[in-house]
Parts: structure tokens; C-alpha cells; sequence
């Protein structure tokens, strides 16, 4: 996307976060491809029929929810398929709160990048019907222990929070490296070609959206270059409008409502201080 032509240094009402609305409709089971499972809600999760057995990815926020996704996944897969294999894309406790529950429960093993770090390469998982799922590590961008689950028979790929509609995933300061990181992550993310991105919170997305989201990436520093190049100050660029939200992403989740400006903010303060 572009945005010359589109910066006009003026003052609006700056926006003040509201409550953020809710997934009508959700939590709903999703079924991206045959035996894929996705459980959408503001927290994400999924289920993987490996045969006699299902692979899990990520495990919310809520201890309480256990027993509902237990029925959740019984229903949907087959109560014969107890969870053997928890992935958890990274280990913030809003992907990481059944685990218990799951290993307590049917002894699952908890996979992720602190009990079994993956290869670069990663570590695939076959299940006696022949689907395989690998996990992968992208560190850097949202933890340090980013990893992302890729089923290569079904195109299906489980982001994590490295894809969250519209938010830069890194939120301590940003500087040049870390950018680039976060621009070549994606361009690793596209590569896998998915049908299906599971975002690890709200709607699934496809593939194009995560070229609408390296675009921006992209282009927001060159954006906000133009803008402080134009005499615009740090306000009228995160709070005055300076820079719209790009038309193929004003409907996406939050975007409007939030992300956007905290895009701008992250990125303003990064050129500000001579890091970006
Ligand atoms: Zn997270």
C-alpha cells in the first residue's frame, strides 16, 4: 500500500481507546480443512486429528474453560482421540493456561520452546494417519520463543501472536534490527503459501493478509518519515490522522480501534530517537 498523497497534518480528536468490541458469534468451531480444528474466540486454539490421537495448538487464558473444549473436541473430532501433543506457540499465559489440564487430564506432553525446543528446521509430527505438523521456531518478534505450527498436507498454518491483525507483535522499543527481523519473519510466513493463518486472537486470515501486513510494515516508516518531513508533529501522526489506516485494512479486527495508533506511536518513537 501507499500513502503519498495521503498526509494531511491536522489535529482530530484524539482517539481514546474504547472497550473492544466483541467476536459476534464465537467461541465457533471453525474446520479449515478436514480434521483441522479451530476454536475461534478473542483467545485462539486448535486440534488436529493425528489418527487415534489429536495434536493441540495453544491453550487459552482460562483454567475454567477446560472441561468446554474437552466437549468442544470430542465432539468435533471423535471422543476416542485422547490430546497427546500440546503445542504452545509461545509461553504467555493467554496460550498456556489448559496445559495443566490437558497433561493432568490424558498426560499430553507439553511441547514448546522451553520443555523441547525445536531445530531451526523444526520438528515434524506425524500421526498414524499420515498428517504431519511441524514446529518451527521464528524468535524474536513477539517473544523470544515464537514458534509457529505448519501443516504442510493442509496448508494450514497456526501464526501465533506473530499475526494479530494489524499489530507490529514486538512491544518493547523498536529499532532497525528488529524491524528487519520482523519484515524477513513474514516474508517467511508468506513463503509457506497457507491456505489458512490462525491468528492467535480473533477471525483466521489467508496469506493475503499477511502480504497486506509485511506491505505496511513496510511502508509505515517511510510513511511517518514523510509526515515528520512535512512538519507534522509525533501528536498529529499517532493521534490526528496524519496517516490513515490503509483501505485493505480498516475493517480488520481492532485495527481502527487501536492498532493502528499503536503502530504509528511504536514506529514515531523509534524514528524520533534515531533507532529506526
Ligand atoms: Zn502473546
Amino acid at each position: 500500500m501507499k500513502y503519498a498523497g495521503y498526509i494531511v497534518c491536522m489535529i482530530g480528536t484524539p482517539s481514546i481507546p474504547r472497550p473492544a468490541p466483541e467476536l459476534p458469534g464465537t467461541p465457533r468451531i471453525e474446520q479449515p480443512a478436514p480434521g483441522v480444528f479451530v476454536r475461534i474466540a478473542v483467545d485462539v486454539m486448535g486440534w488436529v486429528d493425528m489418527g487415534s490421537w489429536l495434536l493441540v495448538v495453544d491453550a487459552l487464558e482460562q483454567p475454567e474453560l477446560a472441561e468446554g473444549v474437552f466437549r468442544s473436541m470430542a465432539e468435533s473430532a471423535g471422543a476416542d482421540k485422547p490430546p497427546r501433543i500440546i503445542l504452545n506457540t509461545h509461553l504467555h499465559p493467554d496460550h498456556t493456561a489448559l496445559n495443566a489440564a490437558f497433561a493432568g487430564t490424558f498426560g499430553a506432553r507439553i511441547v514448546n520452546a522451553r520443555t523441547a525446543l525445536p531445530p531451526p528446521e523444526g520438528r515434524t509430527f506425524t500421526g498414524d494417519n499420515g498428517r504431519r505438523v511441524q514446529f518451527i521456531p521464528l524468535p524474536g518478534c513477539h517473544t523470544e520463543e515464537d514458534c509457529i505450527a505448519w501443516l504442510p498436507d493442509d496448508r494450514v498454518l497456526f501464526a501465533g501472536d506473530l499475526f494479530n491483525w494489524g499489530l507490529i507483535p514486538w512491544d518493547r522499543p523498536l529499532d532497525a534490527a528488529k524491524y528487519a527481523l520482523l519484515t524477513k519473519t513474514y516474508r517467511r510466513l508468506i513463503a509457506f503459501g497457507a491456505e489458512t493463518v490462525v491468528a492467535g486472537h480473533g477471525p483466521a486470515a489467508t496469506t493475503a493478509e499477511l502480504r497486506h501486513q509485511l506491505a505496511y510494515y513496510e511502508e509505515l516508516p517511510n510513511a511517518v518519515r514523510r509526515a515528520l518531513a512535512d512538519g507534522c508533529s509525533e501528536t498529529e501522526i499517532v493521534d490526528g490522522g496524519a496517516i490513515p489506516p490503509p483501505d485493505e485494512m480498516r475493517d480488520w479486527w481492532r485495527f481502527t480501534l487501536w492498532k493502528h495508533r499503536d503502530s504509528l506511536k511504536k514506529v514515531c518513537r523509534a524514528i524520533r530517537l534515531g533507532r529506526l
